[in-house]
């Protein structure tokens, strides 16, 4: 089904030499962006989804062939080619799909389950970006892919999916600061995807692009970085261990515990509710987070007029 080449596993020799680039240039200007035992564990972690990933793939295209063949004697749908305007259409909706996807997988806490593996470093450098999750398949990621296939040739989706993932590595770094205008207006750049890794209030479930970041300013979710807020990368609960297995895993153990525990009429709403619901409240979502911060930051200025009335 994939004739054209596994272009992530050539990239693997670029991104190895842009991370040997990376810690060089840090050095230099005597940062310390780079922990020894968190990037093992992000390496790791990449080495571990791609075996994964290799295991679910001959699941994976026989269900983007079945789509294919639904697309095509089932819907009628048209079998786009190899026609060379069939590219770039290809890519920007694979991109769109992607947003779609990665919106999905911070606010649907079963789709978090897989997604929070990557957010998990409270680093943000190169190997950060290989920080990539075991369970993907489990957490259905692939599904939002799916309708492509019935109408694009399915290497070719492949391809433009490669590309995706390939550009998305070299933005993992506070090496680059803002690149020119018009670049960040269209393109995902560092500084777009250092919001979306940062858990300040602010910053929360922000720009899920991928390549473009138009698809953040079309539907509501860009923060651009300001310089006068220091961003702190991780999540909202850090892990605290390095441990490889409770990294991949613990969002799944989590949910677990909360269907376990919770009553029968909730325990639905513990996978398909965003992360830090509760049924009782006692959690907070990261609509909860910026809500608190927001009330904080509006009644600051109220409560310094009052004391300067006070004063007076
Ligand atoms: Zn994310
Ligand atoms: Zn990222």
């Amino acid at each position: 089904m994939n004739d054209l080449p596994d272009i992530v596993t050539l990239a693997i020799p670029g991104f190895i030499l842009l991370m040997l680039i990376e810690i060089a240039v840090l050095k230099w200007r005597g940062s310390d962006g780079y922990e020894t035992a968190d990037t093992a564990t992000s390496l790791l972690l990449g080495l571990g989804s791609t075996i994964a990933g290799a295991l679910s793939a001959g699941l994976f295209y026989a269900m983007a062939a079945a789509v294919q063949s639904f697309g095509g004697e089932s819907l009628g749908s048209p079998q786009l080619g190899f026609a060379w305007w069939v590219w770039p259409l290809c890519f920007l909706l694979d991109d769109l799909a992607y947003y779609i996807f990665h919106r999905s997988a911070h606010r649907v806490r079963w789709f978090w389950a897989g997604h929070v593996v990557h957010h998990s470093s409270q680093h943000y450098n190169l190997s950060t970006a290989l920080r990539q999750t075991w369970t993907g398949f489990f957490a259905l990621s692939f599904i939002f892919r799916l309708p492509l296939f019935l109408v694009f040739p399915p290497a070719m989706i492949f391809f433009c999916a490669g590309l995706n993932l390939i550009y998305q590595f070299w933005i993992h770094t506070e090496a680059v600061g803002r690149l020119p205008r018009w670049f960040e207006a269209v393109m995902n750049t560092p500084s777009h995807h250092r919001v979306h890794h940062g858990t300040n209030a602010r910053y929360l479930d922000r720009n899920y692009a991928g390549v473009f970041i138009i698809w953040d300013r079309l539907f509501g979710t860009f923060e651009r970085e300001r310089d006068d807020e220091r961003i702190h990368y991780g999540l909202v609960h850090n892990l605290g261990s390095f441990n490889l297995l409770w990294a991949a895993f613990h969002e799944w153990a989590g949910i677990a515990r909360d269907l376990w525990a919770a009553p029968w009429r909730h325990k639905l709403h513990y996978l398909i509710r965003e992360p830090g619901w509760s049924h009782d409240d006692s959690r907070e979502t990261s609509a909860m987070i910026r809500a608190r911060w927001e009330a904080q930051r509006t009644a600051k200025p109220k409560k310094a007029i009052d004391q300067a009335a006070d004063s007076l």
